[in-house]
C-alpha cells in the first residue's frame, strides 16, 4: 500500500510509524512545510491514562517518551494571593519540539520518509498515484479547506484571545492563576514539561486585552514604549512566576478554532488530528486524540483488505470518541469564559468550582483507555512483532 501524509506534527509522524509497524512493506512518504525543529508553542501535557495507547502500541517510544517527560501529580488554582491545592491525579507533559524529534527518530527507524521544508502537492494530484491521502495538516488544513463541503466542515473562531508562551520559572503541578487587574481578570494555565521550562498560556477577553494595552504583533516584540505584551504579562502574573520572565516561539494572540466535520474522509483522502477536530487546550487533549487518530487508522488498515472500508472503520470508531471528549472541552472553555462570574467566590469555593468545572467536568471524562482495551492493542502489536513481516522493524 502506498501512503501520502501531510503533515508532520503528531497526528502525521504516529500514524506513518504505527502502519509501518504493522505493515512493513506499506511505502509512506510524509511531507511538512516546515524545517525539523521549526515548529509553534511548548510543552503538551497529557493526563492521567491518556497515553495507554501508546503504551501498547509501541513500548520502545513510550519509553523514550516517559523519560522525556516531566511528571506531576497535583493541580494547584491561584485566587486572590491563595494556593489551593489538589493532589491524586497523575499527569506528563513533554515539550512539542521534544516530541516531534522522538517520532521523526521512530519514523527514520522505520524506514519512512518525511520531505521537511516542502508543501505537499495538493491531495487530489497525490491521489492519483497513492492509495490513500492522510491529510494531518493541522487545524488551518488547506487540504480540508478545499473540501468543506465534502467533509461537512464547521470551524469557529471565537471566546477570549490567548497566548501561548514558556518560562524558566518550574512549576510543580498543573496551575490555573487568576490576576485581578484594574482593567479586569485574566487568566493562565501553566504546567511543567522539561528541568526548568514550563508552558504559560495566558488567555483574556477582548475588552480587558484592549484596555491593559496588548497588540496584535510578536508578543515578545517591544512598542514605542518599550515594552512587550511578554513584560506586561509577567508583571500581571509576578507573583505565580516568581519574578522569570515569559518567552516566546512564534508567540501571537490567537482565539480558540473550534473545528468539526461531519465526516473524516472523502475518496482517498481522510482528515486526522486537528484538520478533523480540536478541543479546548484547557482539558489538553489535542495531541492525544490527533495520535489516537492514528492508531486507530493502523488498526483500521491492517484489519481491512480495502481502503474505504478501512476508512469507514476508522470514522466508525473515532467520531463518536472525539465527539463526546469536544463535549467536555466545550464545557470547560465556556467556564473559562464565564469566569468573572465566579471569581468573587472565596478561594476554597473558587477551587471547588474550577476543578469540578461546575460539577460537569470530573477526571473520568477525559479518559480513554480502559484495561482490556490497552491489552487488546498490546496484544496486536506484539502479534506484528513476532511475525516475520514484523520482526525486522521492531
Ligand atoms: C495554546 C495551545 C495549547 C495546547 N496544549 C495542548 C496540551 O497541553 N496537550 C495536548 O494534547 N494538546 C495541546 N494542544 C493541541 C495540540 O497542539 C494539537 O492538537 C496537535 O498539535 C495536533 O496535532 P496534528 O498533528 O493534528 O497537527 P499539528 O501539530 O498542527 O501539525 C500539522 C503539521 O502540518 C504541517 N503542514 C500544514 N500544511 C502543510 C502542507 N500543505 N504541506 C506540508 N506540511 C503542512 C504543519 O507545518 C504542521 O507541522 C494545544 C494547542 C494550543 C493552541
Amino acid at each position: 500500500m502506498r501512503i501520502a501524509i501531510i503533515g508532520a506534527g503528531p497526528g502525521g509522524l504516529y500514524t506513518a510509524a504505527l502502519v509501518k509497524r504493522l505493515r512493513p512493506g506499506s511505502e509512506i512518504d510524509v511531507w511538512e512545510a516546515n524545517a525539523p525543529d521549526v515548529t509553534f508553542g511548548f510543552g503538551v501535557v497529557f493526563s492521567e491514562g491518556a497515553l495507554g495507547g501508546i503504551e501498547a502500541a509501541d513500548p520502545p517510544l513510550f519509553a523514550a517518551l516517559g523519560a522525556r517527560c516531566a511528571h506531576w501529580s497535583r493541580i494547584d488554582v491561584h485566587h486572590r494571593g491563595r494556593t489551593s491545592r489538589n493532589g491524586g491525579y497523575r499527569f506528563s507533559a513533554i515539550g512539542r519540539r521534544a516530541l516531534l524529534a522522538l517520532l521523526r527518530a521512530r519514523c527514520a527507524d522505520l524506514g519512512v520518509t518525511v520531505r521537511h521544508g516542502t508543501r505537499a502537492p495538493d491531495a487530489d494530484e497525490l491521489a492519483r498515484t497513492y492509495d490513500l491521502v492522510v491529510a494531518a495538516d493541522g487545524v488551518n488544513s488547506a487540504t480540508r479547506d478545499a473540501r468543506r463541503e465534502e467533509f461537512g466542515t464547521e470551524t469557529t473562531r471565537r471566546g477570549s484571545r490567548y497566548l501561548w508562551l514558556g518560562t524558566e520559572r518550574a512549576f510543580t503541578a498543573l496551575t490555573f492563576a487568576v490576576a485581578e487587574t484594574d482593567h479586569g481578570l485574566l487568566h493562565a494555565h501553566a504546567y511543567p514539561y522539561a528541568p526548568g521550562l514550563s508552558t504559560f498560556i495566558a488567555e483574556v477577553d477582548d475588552r480587558v486585552w484592549e484596555a491593559a494595552g496588548f497588540t496584535e504583533g510578536d508578543a515578545g516584540e517591544p512598542d514605542a514604549s518599550g515594552r512587550s505584551d511578554t513584560d506586561r504579562l509577567a508583571d500581571l502574573f509576578a507573583d505565580v512566576l516568581d519574578g522569570h520572565d515569559l518567552r516566546t516561539n512564534r508567540s501571537r494572540w490567537g482565539r480558540f478554532v473550534s473545528v468539526r466535520n461531519g465526516r473524516w474522509s472523502h475518496g482517498r483522502i481522510a482528515l486526522l488530528g486537528d484538520s478533523a477536530h480540536t478541543t479546548h487546550f484547557s482539558v489538553g487533549s489535542g495531541t492525544r486524540l490527533a495520535m489516537e487518530d492514528a492508531l486507530a487508522l493502523a488498526l483500521a488498515l491492517d484489519d481491512h483488505g480495502s481502503v474505504p472500508e478501512a476508512l469507514a472503520a476508522y470514522e466508525a470508531e473515532r467520531l463518536p470518541e472525539v465527539a463526546a471528549v469536544q463535549r467536555t472541552a466545550r464545557t470547560s472553555q465556556e467556564w473559562f469564559e464565564e469566569l468573572d462570574q465566579y471569581a468573587d467566590l472565596e478561594p476554597e469555593a473558587f477551587n471547588a468550582h474550577l476543578i469540578t468545572r461546575s460539577g460537569r467536568l470530573t477526571r473520568d471524562d477525559l479518559a480513554s483507555w480502559s484495561p482490556d482495551r490497552v491489552e487488546r492493542v498490546r496484544e496486536r502489536f506484539a502479534r506484528a512483532d513476532r511475525s516475520p513481516r514484523g520482526a525486522a522493524v521492531r
